[in-house]
């Protein structure tokens, strides 16, 4: 008989269970790693119960939970706790990167994370087609970010069933799942419309920036590189190590700038993003590359063209090609934005051919040109205004009208697609009074939205503060809400207190 089997030296023992599923973070090592918010609603549909049961039971069992945390993700102590917690629960270590808990003590949490939720609809879609998880990533969560760089699309905030926005009340969210409405549980994912948005060339870069702004690991920032040491070499550099006048020109708040500089204060989201388009660098060579490389960019800004031009020409040599000097050319025209030589003019100056430049840049070459025969194409219009694309800004606004509430009005949306709103009655007086009524009745139903969350919020306090033995007096109903109340709400207040009573 063979008793090997039993011998407890070769025994193994099982390996560690977790006590939740070790469910693995969507996205991970990419911009688009998923959010804690969206992660915990998952491993909550995993478990199969609801959000808040989960929280309630696992994560915070000593308080009474009534909705997520607002700001989870952001850089504070509730999601440190959480990120603890669940690390442990789930044995997945990487829970932090589903936060921004890795940037504490760079960055400031102020102005970081949006209170609302944000989401591109198509993203939502295409999983859902593609049969991939439906999941919102920490992206989406960033204030600054307002458009889905892979759909061209600007993010959205609003249910398009119930116009909820999902920074909703506390019964709203107990049921709430990623891909779904928080209030109403419809669906948010929206097919592809015929792309007639053309994004920026600015917001892009911006959110460029912010891509790599989640995929960067803070701890790779080497302390040579700390914002401290960055500002100190850079106004050595560029304004003689005066601060102020290197903040008023990046057009950061001076104050703030010095609050910074002397390590009182930490630096917003939105500083970085300004430094970055000043300097014209990405996010990862604000962090990685030492500060005299991208300020010798910015030296080229300050030079005149003829100057740089001239330095890169060497006399005597004129087909010896200097790339970087033609590089750093090329780039000071685009960055002057009044300024459109033709290209053999550019390669003139350079002593090169055109097709030189062309070869070695085609980016650069290609941006100049199309530059180029956009401003041919304005100049040729009649002069002092640019004539309007209507019949474009017509295909939008009826798509608007079409497919979603009307959550904006004429005069912001006109902002947005560059037309006044007396340009627009005069042109579509149809759509201009289609927009406007549709807008009063969207802030009509919005404004009796937020009355009847005040109505149920008053209600809601009455009876608690009446279940832990307490008068509902209008003070300790105030407290409690957190703001005072208007004469209608008063009149609530008191039929509420009279209802109990009877
Ligand atoms: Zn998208
Ligand atoms: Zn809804």
């Amino acid at each position: 008989m063979n008793i090997e089997w039993y011998d407890p030296e070769k025994f193994i023992p099982t390996p560690p269970r977790s006590r939740l599923y070790n469910l693995p973070l969507i996205g991970y090592g990419t911009a688009y790693v998923e959010s804690l918010r969206s992660y915990i609603l998952r491993l909550a549909e995993a478990h199969n119960i609801w959000v808040l049961d989960l929280i309630r039971s696992e994560i915070q069992p000593s308080k009474l939970i009534k909705m997520i945390p607002q700001k989870l993700g952001g850089i504070n102590q509730i999601t440190s706790e959480y990120v603890n917690i669940l690390e442990k629960a789930t044995m997945n270590p990487h829970l932090h990167l589903s936060s921004l808990l890795p940037w504490a003590n760079i960055i400031s949490s102020h102005r970081l994370m949006r209170s609302t939720r944000a989401w591109c609809p198509v993203c939502f879609e295409t999983w859902k087609q593609d049969e991939q998880p439906t999941y919102e990533p920490l992206l989406w969560q960033l204030e600054p970010v307002s458009t889905c760089l892979k759909h061209g699309i600007p993010l959205e905030f609003k249910c398009p069933s119930c116009g909820s926005s999902s920074n909703a009340q506390s019964q709203a969210q107990s049921r709430a799942r990623n891909g779904h409405c928080w209030k109403c549980g419809a669906w948010l994912g929206k097919s592809p419309v015929n792309q007639l948005h053309t994004v920026d060339l600015k917001l892009v870069e911006l959110h460029q920036n912010l891509e790599q702004f989640v995929l960067i690991s803070p701890s790779h920032i080497s302390s040579e590189n700390t914002i401290i040491n960055m500002i100190k070499n850079l106004s050595t550099f560029l304004t003689k190590g005066n601060k102020t006048e290197l903040a008023r020109r990046i057009g950061i708040s001076v104050g703030r700038f010095s609050s910074i500089s002397g390590g009182s204060a930490l630096p917003h989201l939105q500083d970085l993003l300004d430094m970055c388009q000043f300097f014209h660098i990405s996010m990862q060579e604000l962090f990685f590359t030492p500060c005299n490389e991208w300020a010798t960019k910015e030296q080229y800004n300050s030079k005149t063209l003829s100057e740089i031009a001239a330095t890169t020409k060497e006399p005597g040599k004129p087909h010896s090609f200097n790339k970087d000097n033609a590089r750093h050319y090329l780039e000071s025209i685009l960055r002057d934005k009044s300024n459109f030589p033709f290209l053999t003019e550019i390669a003139r100056q350079l002593g090169v051919q055109a097709d030189t430049l062309r070869k070695n840049f085609p980016e650069l070459t290609t941006i100049l040109m199309q530059r180029r025969s956009y401003r041919i194409r304005k100049a040729k219009k009649p002069k002092g205004k640019t004539r309007k694309n209507w019949p474009r800004i017509r295909a939008e606004l009826t798509l608007m009208l079409n497919s979603t509430e009307i959550t904006e009005s004429v005069r912001d949306i006109g902002k947005r697609l560059d037309f006044s709103s007396p340009a627009l009655k005069g042109k579509y007086p149809e759509i201009y009074e289609e927009i406007t009524k549709r807008y009063a009745s969207y802030r009509e139903k919005e404004r009796q939205r937020v009355f009847d969350e005040k109505v149920s919020e008053i209600r809601t306090a009455v009876i608690e503060l009446r279940s832990l033995g307490l008068k509902p007096t209008l003070k300790c109903v105030q407290e409690k809400i957190g703001h005072q109340l208007c004469i209608d709400l008063i009149k609530v207040w008191r039929e509420a207190i009279q209802t109990g009573t009877d």
